[in-house]
């Protein structure tokens, strides 16, 4: 089996670094195949397949769109996609369009239980201000020393139920289901361990996700435990999805995951990347 890594974040989103410096990272992790899959933003795709090809791995263009499911945020990873489809572009340039006013509220929130200037403060973090992310806003309120660790961030501020958190309508499933398979993508629901629904709620994910046309899950990701590992290989295994890996990497020394090494994908799964050239 190869070493993927199909997920990680640029500076073009809530990552630090640049795609090319990403790219360095990837293949010192010992990456063959490379997709970097920024939220809701192509920008660094280009820069990235530049990077991968002169190292000599093989690149696969990525996106993580963001979309509201049953009331929650899932991410849904679109990969081998055209980063030029006039289609993906659009859809995105619409999904990323409230994160700004979502920023402007969520400093309102955080002013309100005693941070003040987060709004500027987040700003200062995002090199891509159209990507704002609450992710920013985590790194200057550890800057600020509000909390100790980006992680310790979501979990007093920023995670939903807790005070700094604002709902937010993302994109539907069927969108960013249909806009990935419109630019020749296939589609994997990111880090499904992540999401905070009922078994009822999961079963009709998968179920509406597979009737949508999406083929495959994230089994092997940093944000799944070894138990999870092996969760969601059962589910990819009843309900035939693909099976995908990747780091979720971010940025050095911020959350546990290299790029390129996590544990393999059990051997009996199809991966994802099975029928790429
Ligand atoms: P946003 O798209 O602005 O809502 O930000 C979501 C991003 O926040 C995710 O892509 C992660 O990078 C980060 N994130 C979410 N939850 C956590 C957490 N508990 N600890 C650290 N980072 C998190
Ligand atoms: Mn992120
Ligand atoms: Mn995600
Ligand atoms: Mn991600």
């Amino acid at each position: 089996m190869i070493n993927a890594d199909l997920h990680c974040h640029s500076r073009f989103s809530d990552g630090v670094l640049a795609p090319a410096d990403v790219a360095r990272r990837a293949q010192a992790g010992g990456v063959a195949l490379w997709a970097m899959t920024d939220h809701d933003e192509l920008g660094g795709q280009r820069e990235a397949r530049e990077a991968a090809e002169a190292l000599g791995m093989r690149y696969v263009a990525g996106v993580e769109i963001s979309v509201t499911w049953a009331a929650r945020t899932v991410h849904v990873v679109g990969l081998a996609i055209d980063p030029e489809d006039r289609t993906l572009v659009e859809g995105l340039v619409a999904t990323r369009g409230g994160r700004d006013g979502r920023g402007q509220q969520i400093a309102e929130r955080l002013a309100a239980v005693g941070v003040p200037g987060a709004y500027e403060g987040a700003l200062k973090f995002a090199s891509n201000p159209a990507l704002l992310s609450r992710t920013h806003f985590a790194r200057y309120l550890v800057e600020s020393g509000y909390a100790e660790s980006t992680s310790d961030v979501f979990a007093k501020y920023l995670a939903e139920g807790r005070p700094g958190f604002v709902p937010h309508e993302w994109a539907t499933l069927e969108q960013a289901v249909s806009w990935i398979q419109g630019a020749g993508g296939v589609a994997v629901i990111a880090h499904p361990g992540r999401y905070k629904y009922t078994q009822l709620e999961f079963g009709e994910l998968f179920s509406a996700f597979h009737d949508l046309g999406g083929r495959a899950i994230e089994v092997v990701t940093g944000s799944h435990s070894p138990d999870q590992y092996r969760e969601y290989a059962d589910v990819a295994r009843r309900y035939g999805f693909r099976a995908s890996r990747g780091s979720d990497f971010h940025a050095p020394g911020e959350g546990r995951t290299e790029l390129g090494s996590l544990p393999m994908l059990p051997e009996d799964l199809t991966p994802v990347w099975q029928d790429w050239q």
